[in-house]
């Protein structure tokens, strides 16, 4: 799962629900070995990830290592706007 527009094709945030567009900043769980499944979490600034990451205490999530994941679901991914 990595496409996170919403019926808009905008980006709805993680932390305050705005719908937004385009994306710079998110959250991608293929740096995060606490998550099995790919998630992208996209946020509309640098105040709703630092609150995302406060709320979720995701300064200690644990960093995976390699080998990383394969696989469609897991593609390296620069940019969630197409
Ligand atoms: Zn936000």
């Amino acid at each position: 799962m990595t496409n996170s527009r919403n019926a808009w094709g905008h980006h709805d945030c993680g932390q305050c629900k705005k719908s937004f567009f385009p994306a710079v900043y998110w959250f991608d769980s293929i740096h995060a070995a606490n998550y099995e499944k790919r998630i992208i979490i996209p946020f509309c600034s640098p105040k709703c990830v630092q609150e995302w990451y406060e709320k979720n205490n995701a300064i200690s999530f644990p960093l995976r290592k390699p080998p990383f994941p394969k696989g469609p679901e897991w593609k390296v991914i620069y940019d969630i706007n197409h």
